[in-house]
């Protein structure tokens, strides 16, 4: 019996990972990994803190936050902050782990780190907003540096949080530093930053698409969940290269296309603005082409579907939903999300490309298939660095450059410690978990 509090999301991203490293031949080629797997998987600090700040009636509140520092062997730590009620260490654990391999796989020379607090910006003031992100930053400020560790957004955290939350770094330490990044474009941000996640996502299943002999994005149907940054910008990308969006989600239902059309580009811009204004996507205007499905995920309820991509949070695609999504034919499914789908889902998924070889379902993890978020992440730190700031072409044309190379990784690095039957897809899971965690493993 262990002396440890139970973390079940963080048990779960371990076994996901240590299993596909097991099933390899990664250990009988490397037997000392096993130590450092069982190193790696102890972060190197854990900052848990106390977060006291006024809401608008005067009255104190207070929050617990915490700063996840867990791999530093490839840089400095880098993961964002994520502001939502269900926050809580093993979260933070189960995010930051994934944030190591995840960064290896960018190739830009950055640790994992997690972070946030177990506040609920919903229902908020701008004000309390305010307030809160200074007083998380004031105990934040003394732990994190441009050289040390990096945060940036997550759930619960965009450009506004991260604007409140630099400005109370410049004030708590005299710095102009580039210590946060998804900052507003005139004081230090990259281009390409809101959009790169969602984005890079897509460019990684045109790879998918391409390898698999599926063609490209146009014509086919994509169901994304999700309604936030990584959603949007991915929905807008399938738009632009041809592809029908046929569902989005929030925390609190889906709303499913029922025309052959899909959302337009148009119909995501004011989903955005919806969210930017706080509302929830029951305050759309489904106008007869759409309907809304209260407490649902869209994933039993899109009809044939091409391509999956999760873009909400952890754990939002079960044993049956995936069933579900292959008999609607589903073919190729990419995580925007962090752990999207739960172990049952990736097993279906990992059956599925087993037993049909060309014809499978092809499923690529969040590590992997969102890294293009941290990446423009390691962009910016870069281009802060320097104090200059590259083109939209230019960032855009890296972005791609990398997410190319984590599905080059992934893929070759399937075929050299995985065995796989004559014709079959190599496990996209197995391959990114494996190269990301051969980087992470040689640095330290
Ligand atoms: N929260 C994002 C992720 O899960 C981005 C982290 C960052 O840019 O540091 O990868």
């Amino acid at each position: 019996m262990s002396n440890y509090p139970s973390e079940p999301e963080f048990e779960q991203a371990y076994k996901e990972l240590a299993s596909t490293l097991e099933d390899s031949t990664l250990f009988d080629k490397f037997p000392q990994y096993r130590t450092a797997l069982e190193v790696a998987s102890v972060p190197e600090r854990v900052i848990q803190f106390r977060v006291v700040w006024e809401d608008d009636a005067g009255k104190l509140r207070v929050n617990r936050g915490y700063r996840v520092q867990f791999n530093s062997a490839l840089g400095p730590y880098k993961g964002g902050l994520r502001f939502h009620p269900s926050v809580n260490l093993s979260i933070l654990k189960f995010l930051g782990f994934e944030q190591i391999f995840k960064n290896a796989l960018t190739g830009l020379n950055m640790g994992g780190g997690k972070g946030g607090a177990d506040f609920d910006p919903k229902g908020k003031s701008d004000n309390e907003i305010r307030r809160f992100c200074q007083a998380f930053m004031r105990e934040l400020s003394k732990h994190i540096g441009a050289d040390t560790d990096v945060p940036a957004g997550d759930i619960g955290v965009s450009g506004r949080e991260i604007g409140y939350m630099f400005g109370a770094y410049r004030q708590a330490r005299n710095r102009w530093d580039g210590v946060l990044t998804g900052k507003g474009l005139t004081w230090g941000g990259s281009l390409i930053r809101p959009e790169a996640t969602g984005y890079g996502l897509v460019y990684y299943v045109a790879h998918m698409l391409e390898h698999a002999g599926r063609g490209t994005f146009a014509g086919k149907r994509v169901a994304l969940s999700g309604s936030g940054n990584v959603a949007q910008y991915a929905a807008l990308k399938c738009i632009e290269l041809g592809a029908t969006v046929v569902s989005l989600s929030d925390s609190q239902g889906a709303l499913i296309a029922t025309t052959d059309a899909g959302f337009s580009a148009r119909q995501i811009e004011t989903i955005a603005q919806l969210k930017v204004e706080r509302k929830a996507l029951t305050a759309f205007d489904q106008n007869g082409s759409f309907k809304y499905v209260a407490g649902a995920r869209p994933w039993t309820h899109v009809g044939k579907v091409d391509i999956a991509l999760p873009s909400a949070t952890q754990n939002e695609v079960s044993g049956d939903e995936a069933k579900a999504l292959v008999e609607a034919g589903c073919f190729a499914v990419a995580e925007g999300s962090n752990m999207g789908c739960t172990q049952d889902a990736i097993d279906v998924f990992e059956a599925e490309r087993r037993a049909k070889g060309q014809q499978a379902v092809w499923y690529a993890p969040g590590k992997a298939a969102n890294c293009g978020g941290v990446a423009v992440s390691g962009l910016e730190m870069a281009q802060n660095s320097q104090r200059y700031s590259w083109t939209q072409e230019e960032v855009d044309r890296k972005l791609q450059e990398i997410m190319k190379s984590a599905f080059d990784d992934g893929l070759a690095t399937a075929k050299e410690y995985v065995k796989a039957a004559d014709g079959e897809l190599p496990s996209l899971v197995a391959g990114s978990n494996i190269a990301g965690f051969i980087k992470v493993v040689r640095a330290m």
